[in-house]
Parts: C-alpha cells; structure tokens; sequence
C-alpha cells in the first residue's frame, strides 16, 4: 500500500497495567525519555505519544500509563477498551504484585472479549535479583498457561525495556493485519453473494 504524502504513521494503543508501585511508570519514562524516574507521582495517570521505527516503517505509540483509578470499574473499562495491547506488570520483588496479574488478564479478557488480544506479562525490577519472591518458573508457567510471552525488564538499567514495547507493538500491527484480512474476506464474500443474486 502506498503512503500518502501528509499522512500520519499508523497509531497503536498501548495499555500499563498492574499493581501500584511496580515500576508501570518508570517503564514508560524510560522508553518514552530514556531516563530512570525514581519518584513519579504514584496516583497520576497520563498519555503518552512516540513515533518510532518498527521493523523499518514509521508508526506511533500511544501509552496509557494507569494509575489506581482503575478501581472505579467503569473508568477501568473505558481505559482498557480503548487499548490495542497490554504490558500486564509485576514486580519479581512483590508476589502480590504477581498475583494480581492474574485479576488484570481476568478484567482486560472481560472487556476486550479476545483471548488473542496482545499481551505480554511483564516481570520489573529485574536489577533487584537478591531481593526476589517470584520465580522465573511461576512466572513463566502463567505466561504459558495465558499463551502470552514472559520477559523481564528493569526500568533502573533499561534492560529489555525497548524489547516489551517492540514486541507488543509487532503483536498488534499482526493483529490489525490479521483482522484486516479477515474483513476483505467478509468484503469478497459479501459482493459475491450480490453477484450471483
Ligand atoms: P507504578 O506505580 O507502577 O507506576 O510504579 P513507579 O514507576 O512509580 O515505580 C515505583 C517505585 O519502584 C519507584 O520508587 C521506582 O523508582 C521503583 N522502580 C520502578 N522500576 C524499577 C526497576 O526496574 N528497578 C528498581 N530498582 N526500582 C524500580
Ligand atoms: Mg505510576
């Protein structure tokens, strides 16, 4: 397909979610501004909008950083209807924060009602290793039995922190790709069947 001129790169929309406290913020700083922020406002939700290149081609990244409003289930849903994939974050320094995971996919399934909806668990804080309560085995079983990639990320060193927001972004652009296809199937079927009739 051929780009127009004045066109803007296509627009995927990214969701972080997870617990208070794990890191959903300094992971998005960090690859919005490659810089580590020990100290952003905890209660504070906000947007954010990057243009990158992915696998050669321009496209934008909206992030929706969330931030504990999502206990009004209404706002919840709002936010994760509007997005395209999810990094579904926990601390590997907090099991809490791994258990919670579960309630998010439980949620984000609810309201996008797609199993193959892209996904990624994410485990933060990898920097801190001696003080870890979630192992990669739990972890990586979860991921397994969800049918979604397991990485972990440390926001402080930036390690695998490009990785997570690349891969998702694939997901959904395959997944855009997958739909579209699916529409000029239904599209094809739909002007064959006023051919014949
Ligand atoms: P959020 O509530 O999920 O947005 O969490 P924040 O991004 O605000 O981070 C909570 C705290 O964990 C802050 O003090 C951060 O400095 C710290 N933090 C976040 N990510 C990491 C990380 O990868 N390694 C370490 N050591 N600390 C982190
Ligand atoms: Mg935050």
């Amino acid at each position: 397909m051929s780009k127009k001129p004045n066109q803007q790169p296509a627009l995927h929309k990214v969701i972080m979610v997870g617990s208070g406290g794990v890191g959903k913020s300094a992971l998005t700083l960090q690859f919005m501004y490659d810089e580590f922020v020990e100290d952003y406002e905890p209660t504070k939700a906000d947007s954010y909008r990057k243009k990158v290149v992915l696998d050669g081609e321009e496209v934008q990244i909206d992030i929706l950083d969330t931030a504990g409003q999502e206990d009004y289930a209404a706002i919840r849903d709002n936010y994760f209807r509007s997005g395209e994939g999810f990094l579904c974050v926990f601390s590997i320094t907090e099991d809490e924060s791994f258990q919670a995971t579960q309630e998010f996919r439980d949620q984000i399934l609810r309201v996008k009602n797609d199993e193959n909806i892209p996904f990624l668990l994410v485990g933060n804080k990898s920097d801190l290793d001696e003080k870890r309560k979630v192992s990669l085995a739990e972890s990586s079983a979860r991921a397994q039995q969800w049918g979604v990639p397991y990485v972990e990320t440390s926001a402080k060193t930036r390690d695998n922190v490009d990785k997570v927001f690349f891969d998702l972004l694939r997901k959904i652009v395959a997944q855009k790709a997958a739909e579209n296809s699916v529409e000029k199937k239904e599209d094809t079927a739909a002007k064959n069947c006023c051919v014949i009739m």
